[in-house]
């Protein structure tokens, strides 16, 4: 049976992707003749039996991740974990050692394994360790996964994939050089309802796409927080909340923007200092002629709303990026996909990514996360100048 929360076709397509990446695997293991004993890990290390998934004598392993920032979002994330089928904690990288004790005695994690941010370099004699998730602040997501990469460890960014296109190329590069993967925490690439409107798209349900409309944003609290630092999170609430309306608008729609315009408003200059946005809207328009309206804040609520139309239909998802149960209805009715905590969905599948060499529906490698940096620096450029931005289509 597929899994419960696939789409059908997608789900055979993604059983037929398993079965084979399995037997060539199982294939490869016993033609070197260790089928049986050990099993292979993805960065050449030789996994402990006792690491495979499954009590029934399974022998595909586990993906080996370690948690790098033990802040909120990364608390959700190990929690998550705890359900996957595919991936576990394996690892810890913090600056407080209080952090490091707490969350090894809760997730499992041996002293070994537990790194700070001055010594996580070692990781790289760490045979139990296949990934790096950073889950830290925005600015310092280029230079920590240029360390993860020359670790020799996939690294998994947490979106914003950098401050600026130019950060994520430096990314992508160095992961390129170290022969490692890249990928991006797009957790509603894997969230079944809006993998059926991607489906229903792609089916041609809705016609021709005309426009879409991404609304994203929340009341920012505390004023110290990282979020409002221009040096720690790049921008503002584009950074943060907005990069899911671009993001949306892109998988929604089904196509690249070639053009942005933008303009920032601001009502509480002490509280979004220089460089750190309060409101931005935005448009983009698409090579078909489909064109998209957004808005991103950090001074309003209840904004989560994504609205699709095409010639022959439409799609509507409200929450349609929170953690969930996204909700949503087309012109062919309420979309009922169940819900499953979008972290345990997103880490089985990038475990099938990073193990298996599977292809997601909706890709999270970091040309996907340039693509989004790419607009990003479009839209400030856009809201600078007041003038539209043409941007090179892929
Ligand atoms: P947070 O403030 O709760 O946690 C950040 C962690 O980074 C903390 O443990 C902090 O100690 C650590 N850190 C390391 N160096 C730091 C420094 N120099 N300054 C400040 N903190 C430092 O933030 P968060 O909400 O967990 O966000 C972390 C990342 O995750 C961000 O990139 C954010 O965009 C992303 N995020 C993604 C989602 C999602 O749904 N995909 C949700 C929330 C956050």
């Amino acid at each position: 049976m597929p899994p419960p929360f696939l789409p059908v076709a997608e789900a055979k397509e993604t059983k037929m992707e398993n079965q084979s990446a399995g037997i060539s695997r199982r294939r490869m293991l016993q033609a070197m003749g260790l089928a049986a004993g050990a099993a292979w890990s993805p960065m050449g290390a030789w996994a402990d039996p006792s690491d495979s998934a499954g009590a029934g004598g399974n022998q595909e392993t586990k993906l080996r991740v370690a948690l790098m920032g033990l802040g909120s979002y990364a608390a959700r994330v190990a929690e998550a974990m705890q359900s996957c089928k595919r991936a576990r904690v394996a690892g810890l990288i913090s600056g407080t050692p209080s952090k490091l004790q707490e969350w090894g005695t809760k997730f499992g994690v041996p002293e070994k394994n537990r790194y700070d941010y001055g010594n996580f370099d070692r990781i790289k004699d760490d045979p139990d360790i296949d990934a790096v998730y950073i889950i830290t602040p925005n600015a310092l997501h280029r230079d920590q996964a240029i360390r993860v990469a020359k670790a020799g460890k996939h690294v998994i960014c947490e979106k914003p994939m950098a401050v600026n296109a130019k950060e994520g190329q430096d990314m992508i590069d160095a992961c390129a050089d170290a022969g490692v993967k890249l990928l991006v925490g797009y957790r509603m690439h894997f969230e079944p309802n809006t993998l059926e409107v991607i489906r229903m798209r792609k089916a041609g349900d809705f016609g021709n796409i005309l426009f879409f409309q991404g609304l994203c944003g929340f009341r920012i609290g505390d004023p110290n927080q990282w979020r409002l630092d221009k040096a720690l999170a790049g921008g503002g609430s584009l950074m943060d909340i907005g990069i899911y309306a671009i993001n949306g608008a892109r998988y929604m729609v089904g196509e690249d923007p070639v053009w942005v315009t933008a303009q920032q408003t601001k009502t509480d200059p002490i509280k979004f200092k220089e460089g750190v946005d309060e409101t931005v809207q935005f448009q983009l328009g698409f090579p078909s002629g489909a064109v998209a309206s957004c808005l991103s804040t950090y001074q309003m609520n209840h904004l989560d709303r994504f609205f699709m139309t095409g010639e022959q239909g439409f799609a509507e998802l409200q929450p349609a990026t929170g953690y969930g149960p996204i909700q949503g209805r087309t012109h062919k009715g309420e979309l009922a996909q169940p819900h499953a905590m979008h972290q345990t969905l997103q880490m089985d599948e990038m475990a099938g990514i990073l193990l298996d060499g599977n292809t997601p529906v909706v890709p999270v490698d970091g040309e996907e996360g340039l693509k989004d940096l790419k607009i990003i620096d479009a839209i400030y450029a856009a809201c600078d100048t007041g003038r539209r931005q043409e941007l090179r289509p892929g």
